[in-house]
This record gives structure tokens, sequence and C-alpha cells, in this order.
């Protein structure tokens, strides 16, 4: 990578780079391909058991299915499982959809929820930047060059009281997001199902995914009652930014659904967080 600096790409789940190349958008003269470089395709749990640390080659199929992310982390399953279709989640992976950030990715709505981060290699050494940090615009992160993603890590949330949920809008099914929503939320059971944790991300409502500040700050504190939910609905669609685009409709048309599709995500997501143990498997 350092040798051909600049003229080298790497090669994970070809989803995206093998397009771009068809299309002449990439022409790098190198192809690096990690697909058989060992120890970068796993879902674990810390020793501590406070976080989720998943191999950059993880595949999104793998995430959809693993047992640990459904019983520890369901939000990443649930997004896992609305990317694409049955080939694509069976090559792509989440390192090769974060460092692609593409605004209408579902992955990078899903970390910012969960506020994740991703851990780079590179020849100065090893470094961790937390997610907010590493998406920067459209098709552009904090990668470095020559610098290889190679893992991502996430925030178990609690085990009781805690929910999440992914909600997408597309045209038909395998689709892109028109507009997609990823909510995690913590609620204190003994505080009235006080608020004291609220993640939401947006797909496809940005230049890049979008972290919905406002409508998170609105939430933290509060009871989850429909006012709350609805206050945090509009903040949300007030905060995105999405354009106009002939294919999946107009900003105003997308403002409207981010806000409806907030709320329903947080409806959802508060409803699995009420249930005992505090999870659904979605
Ligand atoms: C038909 C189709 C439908 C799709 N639908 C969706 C969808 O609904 N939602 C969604 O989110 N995505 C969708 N995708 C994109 C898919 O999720 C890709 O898997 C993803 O964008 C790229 O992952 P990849 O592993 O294939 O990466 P690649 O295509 O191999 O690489 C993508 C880019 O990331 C770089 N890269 C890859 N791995 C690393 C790494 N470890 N470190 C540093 N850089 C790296 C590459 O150099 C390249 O620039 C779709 C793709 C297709 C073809």
């Amino acid at each position: 990578m350092k040798e051909h600096q600049g003229d080298v790409k790497i090669l994970a789940g070809g989803m995206s780079l093998i397009p771009l190349m068809k299309l002449r958008l990439a022409s790098p003269g190198y192809v690096v391909d990690i697909n058989r470089v060992k120890g970068l395709e796993y879902v674990e749990e810390s020793d501590d058991g406070k976080t989720l640390l998943i191999g950059s080659l993880t595949r999104h199929h793998a995430l959809e299915s693993s047992a640990l992310a459904k019983r520890r982390v369901p939000l990443l399953s649930e997004a896992a499982g609305s990317i694409g279709d049955s080939q694509v989640r069976n090559l792509g992976t989440i390192g090769g959809a974060l460092a692609h950030s593409d605004p209408s990715g579902d992955w990078g709505a899903t970390i910012l929820a969960l506020r994740g981060e991703v851990t780079v290699l590179g020849s100065e050494g090893e470094r961790s930047i937390p997610i907010d940090e590493f998406l920067v615009d459209t098709f552009t992160t904090a990668l470095g060059e020559g610098e290889l993603i190679t893992r991502v890590s996430v925030p178990i949330p609690p085990d009781s009281g805690s929910g999440g949920a992914y909600l997408k809008l597309e045209r038909k099914a395998g689709d892109f997001a028109t507009a997609g929503v990823a909510v995690q939320i913590a609620l204190e059971k003994a505080d009235g199902d006080r608020c004291t944790y609220a993640g939401i991300g947006l797909t496809a409502l940005g230049p890049k995914n979008l972290r919905a500040s406002r409508a998170e700050a609105s939430l933290v504190g509060k009871r989850l009652t429909k006012e709350a939910i609805s206050e945090a609905a509009s903040a949300a669609g007030e905060e995105c930014a999405p354009t106009d685009d002939p294919l999946r409709g107009s900003a105003k048309y997308k403002r409207e659904m981010a806000g409806l599709f907030t709320r329903r995500a947080l409806e959802l997501a508060a409803t699995r967080a009420r249930k005992q143990g505090g999870r659904a498997a979605s």
C-alpha cells in the first residue's frame, strides 16, 4: 500500500469498488485483495463484556445472522438485513461500506446511532476514530493514505431497558434507501421510563450519514411520551439535509419521510425497550 500510494485500492467485498472500476470512475493501478487476510472476519464481545468487536471484513450477512449480535446489539442484525439483496449481503463487508461512505449506505447511520468507532491501521500504527469524525463527507472519510480499517467497535447497550430499530423506505426490495433511520435508546425503568440514551442516525438524508443531534438531545432526560417522540421526529425532519432527486423524490418529500420514519423507529425502539429484558430479536 505504501509503495503504490495514490494508485492503490483495497478490495473487500467488491460490491462498490468493482462497479466503480467497471464504469471507469475508479482506475487504480493496483488492487490489494484482503479477502484471504486472516483475522479480519469476526463478531466478538470484548473481555469486559462492554463492547461488540466486529472485524472489518465481516460480511453483512454474517452480522444479519450472528447469534451474538442479535442477542447483544440486535440493531446491527436488523440494519444488516436491510442491505441490498442476498448476493450483496454475502459479499459486502462492514469495513468496505464504511470506507465507501455512501450517504445512502445503511451502516454509517447504524454505527452513528450506537456511537461506535472505527479502528484503522497504517504504516504509522493503529488509531481509533469515533464514527462522527470518521464520516467526513460524500464518499470521503478520515482514512489516511494507505490506511486499512481493521475493526468496528460498538458499545453494548444495557441488558434491560434498551431497544433499537432500523427502518428504511425503499422503492422496491433490495434498493438503496430513499430515507432510512437508525435508532437506539435506553430507558430507566425505575424512573418512569425516562430516556437515558438516544442515538439517531439518518440514511440518504444529507451529503453523508447524519446524526440527528437535536432530535437526540430533545429526548434525553425525558419520558418517552407521544409528545416527546413527535418533538424529536419533527427535529429530525428539520435538521436533515436531503436533496431533490428524479428517482427517489423531492427534498420536501424526503424531509417528511425523515420525520415519519424517526417517529416510527422511536416507537418501535421504545416498545422493544419496555419488553422484559429490554430486547426483542428484531
Ligand atoms: C446491487 C447493490 C445494492 C446495494 N444495496 C445497498 C444497500 O441497500 N445499502 C447499503 O448500505 N449498501 C448497499 N450496497 C453497497 C454494499 O453494501 C457494499 O458492500 C459496500 O458499499 C462496500 O463494501 P464492500 O466490502 O463490497 O467494499 P468494496 O467494494 O470492496 O470497497 C469499497 C471501498 O472501500 C475500500 N475498502 C474496502 N475495505 C476496506 C478496508 N478494510 N479498509 C479501508 N478501505 C477499504 C475500497 O478500497 C473501496 O474504495 C449495494 C451494492 C450493490 C452492488
